[in-house]
């Protein structure tokens, strides 16, 4: 199985760090397939029966901006032309105006989203449920998984529930 998953989210929700462990505990290896220059290869997850390549979606990144069109084109094309979207979100940090952006751009594609609720450290359990429900009502994400990338909680829930999509 193997195929492009595109991780999106404000700022300093985690990305980098779920990508850090995720591809950290496998030997990372670099695709041969042509790499552009706005969707980067951010990292891939290879192991016996799954090679998940990770990439960067510029553009979504950006709601604070006002984007040409061209920029909003780019990172629209991604949405669609990834086998996976993972829209991450801060666990203890309300839905913002940068999280209706990309749930917006998110209506626009067909691509399967899984709702990744990050930093369930820093929350207590029942405000869990809370977050889910606001989610929930936003969007039909395909998975919802919470998770702690910075202490590994649900990781690897998360990616056999990306394994299955691929
Ligand atoms: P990015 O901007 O989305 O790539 O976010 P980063 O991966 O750079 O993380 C931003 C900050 O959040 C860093 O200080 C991380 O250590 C922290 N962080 C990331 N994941 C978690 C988590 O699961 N729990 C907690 N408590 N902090 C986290
Ligand atoms: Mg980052």
């Amino acid at each position: 199985k193997s195929g492009f998953v595109s991780i999106i989210g404000r700022p300093n929700v985690g990305k980098s760090t779920f990508l850090n462990r995720v591809i950290g505990q496998k030997i990372a290896i670099m695709s041969d397939k042509p790499q552009t220059t706005r969707n980067k290869i951010q990292g891939v997850y290879t192991e016996d029966e799954a090679q998940i390549v990770f990439i960067d979606t510029p553009g979504i990144h950006k709601p604070k901006h006002k984007l040409g069109d061209f920029m909003m084109k780019v990172a629209q094309n991604t949405l669609k032309e990834v086998d996976l979207v993972l829209f991450m979100v801060n666990a203890a940090e309300g839905l913002g105006r940068g999280d209706e952006f990309i749930i917006e751009r998110l209506k626009e594609t067909k691509t399967p989203v899984f709702l990744v609720i990050n930093k369930i450290d820093e929350i207590h359990p029942d405000e869990l449920f809370t977050i889910i429900t606001t989610y929930k009502d936003l969007y039909p994400f395909a998975e919802i998984i919470p998770i702690s990338a910075l202490q590994g909680n649900n990781v690897e829930r998360l990616l056999e529930q990306i394994k299955k999509v691929l």
